[in-house]
């Protein structure tokens, strides 16, 4: 016994000096000081119990009574606490205030109210009353600590403590009775030194009387009058023998009691979930912290809005940490997003963010007001939703552009080689870029609500312009393509037969070659019809690329025509003509002129008839005058008019200006006179001979 008592001072010195013991779950805190002060220190302290995620899973029991009645004593015995125990030798006084300490291998916060009973030393009876107040505000269990001998003495010390209990009660939670949860608190009634000579039970009656006879003593509150001391008070009494002179029995019957503290199978069990004051750990320190503010200023004690301040303050941090952890986690993607990924799975890592948040808020935060935490999640929700807005909107530009682009190359692959359907091409490309999109787009679009901005029905139907604009770009291509395919063709169909008319031009050469022309161009131009059915083309597109055809292929005639026209093959021309009508007879047979000849009369048939040609050759004029074409102006073609464009069909038509007319004339006559000049002295030979 002995040594344990110098042990207990020993403790005891240490913690008054240090307010607590340097480490361990034995570390004792003064969370009030004498100076009615509120200690910083608690949330921590509770953290470095281990307390901070217990959630609702602790228990606070407080102990009250007067000086030196050993409470600290059953505190540490009950609890495994430490806290200060009156040195025996200097008879000294442990410092005053409220101290808190963990119980050891159990999650219980014990309360040591050091120095309440004021009206025993006729001091403090303020600190009494606030220490009242605080103690039932968050405790399940209240220790009301006294003698056997103080038991019946109403007016002692310890009634009027009870006194000031039952009325800071009844301001704390009468009111809640009728609409709010009855929050009952159990108060324990340890008597010590008992001796055993008047069993448990008398002294249980005498204390009961006495209670109710204090009770009725309160003046209550009109809305409360007719309150019974049950409504709140939950009753229950033990005997503990004396310390020193039953020490044996004293300790076995304090391990008794204890159990009644950590067995929840147990019958006695005394933390019962209706005590329960219903604050989080982790909101434990700022809620007593509260209370003691209002205690202290002497304010109305209004649990309700306390337990509703505190569930602000503490949804609010628990919301910023949760969406701290979200920033960061969203941070990762935010830059791959930004310039211009598409990051895969992003809908999915999206919800994984929000609901990792989600739910570390709910873990914590569901514990706190109704109303404040659900008001606060929607909050949180809120602004997660709104920094991840930006990354969905992102993602679907990245979509977008890069399913563009893939419909592009997809075009370009399909309309490699010959064989291909330029429709089907574009249309299952089409059909491809529409579902890539819309995979990617309601994937990332599951992390959000529609109505909250997250649609992509509007960057679809950009994508199917943009993807339309592409196709008829390709089409406009394929199509200039497939325009120069056929007059490539056309330029060979038209060659040959024309060449063939210009051997020989008969009078209505003109109407051959126009027909040729005529008919080569129908040609093309079902040609052309047939192909462009697969490229869907607009009836403006067809009209276009039908009248680019035409003029080509005049052009290409026009080109014939002028080369078949050239001086050189023109007066070769003329020449045969003129050669063969007139040094050959009818027959084909060279003529040999004898004297008597009319060399005069045949040289000037030969030589006007050869030079009817040169008129004939001059201008695009046949017989049949429907058959020269006619062109519509240029249609609006979607490229700015090049040189080809600039068509001057009318001068066309025109193969010899008058000017060249006349010089091909003198030419030909010359050569004519020279054939002339050479038949004649071929005849003055034969005469000489
Ligand atoms: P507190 O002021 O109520 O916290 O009382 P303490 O725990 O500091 O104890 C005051 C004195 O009473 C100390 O000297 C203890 O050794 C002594 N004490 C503790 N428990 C008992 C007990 O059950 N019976 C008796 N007679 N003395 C006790
Ligand atoms: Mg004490």
């Amino acid at each position: 016994g002995q040594t344990k008592a110098a042990l207990d001072v020993a403790r005891a010195n240490v913690a008054s000096i240090n307010g607590h013991t340097p480490s361990g779950s034995k570390e004792i805190i003064q969370i009030i000081n004498d100076e009615k002060e509120f200690t910083k220190d608690l949330a921590q302290q509770i953290n470095s119990w281990g307390l901070r995620d217990a959630g609702f899973g602790y228990d606070i029991v407080a102990v009250f009574g007067s000086q030196s009645t050993g409470k600290s004593t059953l505190l540490n015995r009950l609890f495994g606490t430490n806290f200060g125990v009156m040195d025996e030798a200097k008879r000294q006084q442990t410092t005053k205030g409220i101290w808190m300490c963990k119980g050891s291998d159990m999650n219980v916060l014990v309360m040591d109210v050091e120095g309440a009973d004021g009206r025993e030393r006729g001091e403090d009876q303020d600190f009494e009353r606030k220490a009242a107040l605080f103690s039932l505000a968050s405790s399940e269990v209240m220790i009301v600590n006294l003698w056997e001998h103080q038991v019946g003495l109403y007016q002692g010390a310890n009634m009027g403590l009870l006194k000031t209990v039952f009325e800071v009660n009844l301001g704390l939670f009468g009111k809640r009775t009728k609409d709010g949860p009855n929050q009952r608190t159990l108060l324990l009634f340890v008597i010590r030194d008992h001796l055993g000579t008047t069993p448990l039970s008398n002294l249980q009656q005498t204390l009961t009387t006495d209670l109710l006879r204090i009770w009725d003593s309160l003046s209550k509150p009109s809305e409360v009058a007719d309150a019974k001391l049950e409504d709140y008070f939950d009753l229950a009494f033990t005997g503990l023998p004396h310390k020193i002179l039953a020490a044996d029995a004293f300790e076995s019957e304090v391990q008794e009691l204890r159990k009644k503290f950590v067995d929840k199978t147990n019958e006695g069990y005394y933390f019962k979930s209706g005590y329960h004051k219903r604050i989080p750990a982790d909101g434990v320190a700022l809620y007593m912290e509260g209370i003691w503010e209002q205690v202290q200023s002497n304010k109305d004690l209004d649990l309700p809005t306390q337990q509703e301040l505190l569930a602000q303050f503490r949804c609010d941090e628990i919301s910023s940490v949760a969406l701290e952890e979200f920033n960061l986690q969203a941070k990762s993607r935010r830059r791959p997003v930004e310039t211009g990924n598409v990051v895969e799975g992003l809908g999915k890592l999206m919800s994984s963010w929000k609901t990792t948040a989600l739910s570390r808020y709910d873990r914590d935060a569901s514990r706190y007001h109704n109303g404040v935490y659900s008001r606060k999640r929607a909050e949180l929700l809120a602004a997660i939703d709104s920094s991840l807005l930006p990354l969905f909107v992102g993602q679907l530009k990245n979509i977008h552009k890069a399913v563009l682009v893939e419909f592009k190359s997809e075009l370009a692959l399909g309309l490699q080689g010959e064989s291909y359907n330029f429709a089907e091409v574009v249309s299952s490309a089409k059909a491809k870029s529409e579902t890539n999109f819309s995979e990617g787009a309601k994937e990332a679009a599951a992390a959000g609500n529609e109505q909250d901005g997250w649609s992509w029905t509007e960057e679809l139907e950009l994508l199917r312009e943009e993807v339309q604009a592409v196709a008829d770009q390709f089409r406009s291509d394929e199509t200039k393509k497939m325009v120069n395919a056929i007059e490539r063709s056309l330029k060979r169909q038209i060659a040959e037969p024309v060449e063939v008319l210009f051997i020989k031009p008969t009078p209505d050469i003109w109407d051959s070659v126009l027909i040729t022309y005529r008919d080569v161009l129908l040609t093309a131009e079902s040609k052309y019809l047939q192909k462009a059915k697969s490229f869907n083309c607009t009836a403006e597109e067809n009209k276009s690329s039908l009248e680019t055809l035409r003029r080509r292929a005049w052009t290409a005639l026009r080109t014939k025509i002028g080369e078949l026209t050239s001086d050189t093959v023109v007066l070769g021309r003329l020449r045969t003509q003129f050669e063969e009508q007139f040094r050959y007879d009818v027959h084909g047979v060279p003529r040999v002129w004898k004297p008597g000849d009319d060399i005069d009369a045949a040289f000037r048939k030969a030589r006007d008839e050869t030079l009817e040609l040169i008129p004939l050759y001059a201008k695009i004029n046949p017989k049949d005058e429907s058959l020269v074409p006619s062109f519509n102006d240029p249609v609006s073609t979607p490229a700015p008019p090049s040189d080809e464009d600039i068509f001057d069909f009318s001068s066309s038509l025109v193969i010899f200006p008058e000017t060249k007319i006349i010089d091909l004339s003198t030419r030909f006559r010359r050569d004519a006179d020279a054939y002339y000049v050479e038949a004649k002295r071929s005849m003055v030979s034969s005469i000489a001979q």
